[in-house]
């Protein structure tokens, strides 16, 4: 299959999305950081001191659809929340970097995104 093609398939936006809209700016959000492929924005509901959403701009409905052809779009997304937590200071005490995927893995919003969670300690295994 083309790219061509596998793009048809795979539209990078879906209108209905609600990620999808911050990162058209349809929906206000307090960006962190961002480049051309990804966006890092504070959670609307902090479950931690620090809590950072970072997301593809394109629409990958979760970590389920990724795929080898996403690795740098990944590791792009790490680097990003990797800096984030030096620049937030979390980077000596720790942090966590997690996604949920479907019901339950406890996924809210169906456009992939990372969470970055710091400025406190937390449990392990999670509820
Ligand atoms: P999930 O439950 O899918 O793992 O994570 C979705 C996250 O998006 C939740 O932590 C929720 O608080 C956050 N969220 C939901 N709606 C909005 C919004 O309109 N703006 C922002 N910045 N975060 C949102
Ligand atoms: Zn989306």
């Amino acid at each position: 299959m083309s790219a061509e093609a596998a793009g048809a398939q795979t539209p990078r936006r879906d209108p209905t999305c609600l990620f999808c809209r911050i990162v058209a700016g349809e929906i206000p959000s307090t960006s962190v950081a961002g480049d051309d492929t990804v966006i890092a924005i504070r959670d609307i509901s902090p479950r931690a001191p620090t809590h950072v959403l970072v997301m593809p701009r394109d629409h990958i409905p979760s970590a389920a659809e990724l795929t080898d052809a996403d690795a740098d779009l990944v590791g792009h997304i790490f680097a990003m929340a990797a800096a984030i937590a030096r620049s937030e200071g979390l980077a000596d005490g720790g942090y966590r970097i997690v996604t949920n995927v479907g019901a339950w893995g406890g996924q809210t919003v169906d456009h992939l995104h990372f969470h970055l969670m710091g400025g406190r300690a937390f449990s392990w295994p999670p509820g």
